[in-house]
C-alpha cells in the first residue's frame, strides 16, 4: 500500500477532489497507521479551534510607538553628541593652531603663559609707545595693508564663525543635548 500518497492527502491544506476523497476514505478504513494519523490531525485541528485567539496585550501599539520614539531620540542624541564632539575637536584644533601661529616657540604651559603675558605687556607697551610717538605711522597703517585684504580676511573669519555657531546651535540647542 502507498501510505505516503495518503499521508500527503491527509496533510494537504487544499480541499481534495472527490475521487481522492473516496480513495482516502477507503484507505483509512483498512489502514490503521493512516487512520491514526488522520485522527491525530483532527485532534490538533480541534485544539487550534478551541484555543482562544492569542493577540498582543493591550496598549501594544502605544508601547511600540513610544519605544520607537525613544530609540529615535537616543539616536538623535548620540548624533548630536558626536557633532558636538567634532565641533569641540575642531575648535580645539583651531585654538591650538592659532596659539602655534601666534607663539612659534612653545615651551611648557608655564612658559606659554609667561610668554603670553610678556607678549601682552610688550604689545601693550608698544601700543602705548606707538600712540605716543607714532601717530603718523598709525594713521598710515591701513594703507600699509590693502583694504581688500582686511575685508576678505574679516569676512571669511566671520563666515566661519557663523557656520560654526549655526552648527552648534542646531545640534546642541534644537536637539536638546543640554536640556
Ligand atoms: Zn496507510
Amino acid at each position: 500500500m502507498n501510505h505516503r500518497y495518503f499521508e500527503n492527502l491527509l496533510l494537504s491544506d487544499q480541499p481534495l477532489p472527490n475521487d481522492q476523497k473516496h480513495s482516502l476514505r477507503d484507505h483509512l478504513a483498512v489502514c490503521e497507521s493512516c487512520a491514526q494519523l488522520s485522527y491525530a490531525l483532527s485532534q490538533v485541528e480541534q485544539e487550534f479551534r478551541a484555543a482562544p485567539q492569542v493577540g498582543p496585550a493591550a496598549g501594544f501599539v502605544e508601547r511600540w510607538q513610544s519605544r520607537v520614539e525613544s530609540q529615535q531620540s537616543t539616536l538623535q542624541r548620540r548624533q548630536a553628541i558626536a557633532m558636538l564632539a567634532i565641533n569641540l575637536a575642531a575648535a580645539s584644533a583651531l585654538l591650538v593652531w592659532g596659539i602655534n601661529l601666534l607663539l612659534p616657540s612653545l615651551g611648557s604651559p608655564v612658559d606659554l603663559v609667561s610668554q603670553f603675558l610678556d607678549g601682552f605687556i610688550d604689545a601693550f607697551t608698544s601700543i602705548k609707545l606707538a600712540f605716543g610717538l607714532s601717530a603718523p605711522l598709525l594713521r598710515n597703517l591701513p594703507n600699509l595693508v590693502p583694504l581688500s585684504w582686511w575685508i576678505s580676511l574679516c569676512s571669511s573669519f566671520l563666515g566661519l564663525l557663523i557656520v560654526w555657531a549655526n552648527m552648534l546651535k542646531q545640534y546642541v540647542f534644537e536637539q536638546g543635548v543640554l536640556s
